[in-house]
């Protein structure tokens, strides 16, 4: 959740930020890129002047009345002049549009013909439309139609035979209905908001940090004649910008003249929104509630339980996968930023002493493409490491994180993500909850740009112990000890009697903060207290700082035998956005290609087999009874073999029947041209295969459930080459 953890990490002054050579990489762009990018626009600055200088020169050759032939030859270099402008302008554009972007990314396409190409196909087919679409939509919410119900539900069971099954992971299923009193806990009801600016004449309302974020881009992307000074300053607001404040933001878009998009009337100064959808649960509407911004809370508030049905053992992992609601203030770019999405988040509870984890050496040999935070803020690119390496050097703070991140590496390589365009990034430190460890995010490359798509955060034990505290229930693990061990403990004791006299009323409210110091706390109001005799100490359920002298209370260290430790567990907390992991999918898997005439570009979706929505069709060859009752018999086969299938006994051609499956992404097509044995064709090859009808079942549902492979196929099963199967 960025924008509570930013809430949480805001930094206090604009200079502080602006002093602090960090750069945050949107992209992958290079240190080399980078300086190329910054020299072509000094190139370009001088080129400019230098053409401003010759139109003056060629204006007062006019006026003075000067030779024909010395004007023309002055125009000629000035064109010439304008020409060597145009090369550095493109020059400049293919640095900024640079790293990893390449065309081949995008089919060879621009971004947002791609971009195009693929939501129109998706919509057309009805992999998702916009919900309420006949009463002129909602902004940010969408339904998944047939095809993206089918992916969305293959997608989340192999999250579940590769998380929750390969893990021995207890899932719970909680309400979305959450009371107050949870998420206030939690820190939601406080600080779970965006920031926000309306337009002062209608009132619509804007993200205040997307505003700043796309003046910036806007002007670094098409406004060339910017100096390298300006384009600096605006990259370097590009990388602070989660940790403005309101106040600081606010001076950004006024010092830029940033006004509302559609009206270009001012803005208001910004303001926090807090992105919960506010209800009440039950009639009376007393009590207040939340539809869960996150289904991490279910599982926090059930830690008690858990831990008793996993033999009060640690560590064991939770999972949990249903819907999340954020009121997002401008909801845009698809599925990537909606208002009602589906969340698959695992807690992973720890021992805070021991993060090693049993199967760590099953990852540590993967290598892929990282981020940490050091190359990000020295503006080097991403790298490709090694997972053990990154671990041993410290750069991943613990094991138990570093499986995780290997884990959701082979969850989504395996499911079709282009893995030269996943990366690990590494929060820097201005991102991080002041509690957290260290977190990662598993960022896929879509047309929109790095899409964080997987959060992997080791929170330590802040949930639990916020929960803990408000809901006087002890969230806690122990240790029991083979053998009784002695152990130094602080010990607090308070002077009730000097304590009531001095606070009346608040007594209980400071005995709790008092008793709730950590050691170091402690020890150092008792060094204080020894030396001047008393200590301002901040009592937080109060707010207000109180006065503590040195009668009211003791402060020791006391040795004691113990045979079992408590204390609060540490969580690591890996959060998948369903949405965003598919529509990433459906970029990565997209593809055109010519029709058999060349004439028409056909489009393809590369599904593995694991994910398509529909494994095969099967379509008679010609419409006829005896080839209509083949297809029947083995359709019912592939149902009877779990193989999910479409028939299509249209009488369109065999190439149009094809395509039209190609666009679903179907991997394998049977077409029935014989009663005895039928043809299978593989969708991206376009190779096809002969096979008696009696196999044909066994022949895909194992190809489709990943035990056999086309290549293998291929060698066993005559290839079938009649021109009449192909489009
Ligand atoms: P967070 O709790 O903000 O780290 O979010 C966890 C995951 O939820 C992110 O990694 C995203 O994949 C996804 N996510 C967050 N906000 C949205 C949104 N508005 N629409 C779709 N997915 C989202």
């Amino acid at each position: 959740m960025p924008s509570f953890h930013s809430t949480f990490t805001k930094s206090s002054s604009l200079s502080h930020i602006f002093t602090k050579t960090r750069l945050r990489h949107l992209t992958t762009t290079t240190t080399a890129t980078m300086s190329t990018e910054s020299s072509l626009r000094e190139s370009l600055a001088a080129k400019l002047t230098t053409i401003n200088h010759h139109g003056d020169v060629i204006r007062s050759l006019k006026s003075s009345k000067a030779p024909k032939s010395e004007i023309e030859e002055a125009v000629k270099a000035l064109n010439a002049l304008k020409l060597e402008k145009t090369e550095i302008e493109n020059e400049l554009k293919a640095a900024i549009s640079g790293g990893s972007d390449g065309s081949n990314s995008f089919n060879g396409m621009s971004r947002d013909t791609f971009r195009q190409a693929v939501v129109n196909t998706l919509e057309r087919r009805l992999f998702y439309v916009p919900s309420f679409k006949i009463y002129r939509g909602v902004a940010g919410l969408y339904d998944y139609g047939p095809p993206g119900c089918a992916i969305k539900s293959n997608v989340l069971s192999f999250w579940r035979q590769h998380f929750v099954l390969e893990e021995n992971m207890l899932e719970v299923d909680c309400p979305c209905v959450t009371p107050e009193v949870v998420l206030k806990a939690s820190g939601h009801v406080d600080k779970f908001t965006d920031l926000m600016v309306k337009d002062e004449k209608t009132g619509t309302c804007y993200r205040a940090d997307h505003l700043l974020k796309d003046h910036c881009k806007d002007k670094l992307e098409k406004d060339l004649a910017i100096s390298s000074e300006m384009a600096a300053e605006l990259k370097h607001v590009l990388a602070v910008l989660d940790d403005l404040s309101a106040e600081q933001l606010g001076a950004k878009i006024k010092e830029y003249g940033i006004v509302a998009p559609d009206t270009k009337n001012p803005l208001s100064d910004p303001y926090p929104f807090n992105l919960m959808f506010a209800t009440s649960i039950g009639p009376s509407g007393m009590s207040p509630g939340y539809m869960r911004p996150e289904t991490a809370q279910g599982i926090f508030v059930n830690f008690k339980d858990l831990y008793y049905y996993n033999g009060n053992k640690l560590p064991f992992a939770a999972a949990q996968i249903g819907q999340a609601f954020r009121n997002e203030i401008s909801p845009r770019q698809g599925l990537l930023r909606v208002r009602e999405f589906t969340l698959a988040e695992i807690e992973h509870f720890v021992d805070p002493d021991d993060k090693s984890h049993p199967k760590y050496s099953e990852v540590s040999n993967l290598e892929f493409l990282m981020f940490p935070r050091d190359e990000q803020m020295s503006g080097e690119a991403a790298k490709r490491l090694c997972l053990g390496d990154a671990v041993s050097e410290g750069t991943v703070n613990n094991q138990t994180l570093a499986y995780f991140i290997g884990r959701v590496y082979l969850f989504l390589t395996h499911l079709g993500i282009d893995e030269k365009r996943l990366r690990f990034r590494q929060h820097l430190p201005n991102e991080m909850a002041h509690y957290a460890a260290d977190c990662w995010d598993a960022e896929i490359e879509s047309s929109y740009g790095w899409i964080e798509c997987v959060g992997i955060a080791d929170r330590s034990a802040y949930d639990l112990r916020a929960h803990t505290e408000k809901s006087g229930v002890a969230l806690v693990a122990q240790e029991k000890f083979s053998e009784p061990k002695e152990v130094e403990k602080l010990v607090i004791t308070p002077n009730k009697k000097e304590l009531g006299l001095a606070f009346k009323g608040d007594q209980k409210l400071v005995i709790e903060s008092l008793e709730a110091m950590n050691e170091k706390e402690a020890m150092e109001m008792k060094a204080t207290l020894e030396s001047k005799g008393e200590i301002e100490f901040e009592v937080c359920k109060l707010q207000k700082m109180v006065t503590i002298k040195k009668n009211m209370l003791s402060i020791s260290k006391e040795t004691k035998r113990e045979h079992q430790r408590t204390f609060t567990p540490s969580v690591i907390e890996p959060s998948f956005g369903i949405g965003r992991i598919i529509y990433c999918l459906y970029e990565h898997s997209f593809y055109m290609r010519p029709d058999k005439s060349g004439d028409e570009q056909l489009n393809v979706f590369r599904f593995p087999p694991l994910v398509a929505p529909i494994k095969c069709t099967v379509f008679p060859l010609v419409q006829n009874e005896e080839y209509e009752e083949v297809a029947n018999r083995i359709s019912r086969s592939l149902t009877a073999a779990g193989i999910s299938n479409k028939k299509d006994i249209t009488g369109t051609s065999i190439g149009k029947r094809y395509a039209r499956t190609d666009e679903l992404g179907v991997p394998f097509a049977i077409t029935v041209d014989s009663k005895t044995s039928v043809t299978i064709r593989e969708r991206d090859s376009k190779d096809q295969i002969r096979v008696n009808v009696d196999e044909v079942a066994t022949v895909v549902k194992d190809v489709s459930e990943g035990r056999t492979t086309w290549a293998d196929i291929l060698q066993i099963y005559p290839a079938h080459t009649s021109a009449s199967a192909d489009e």
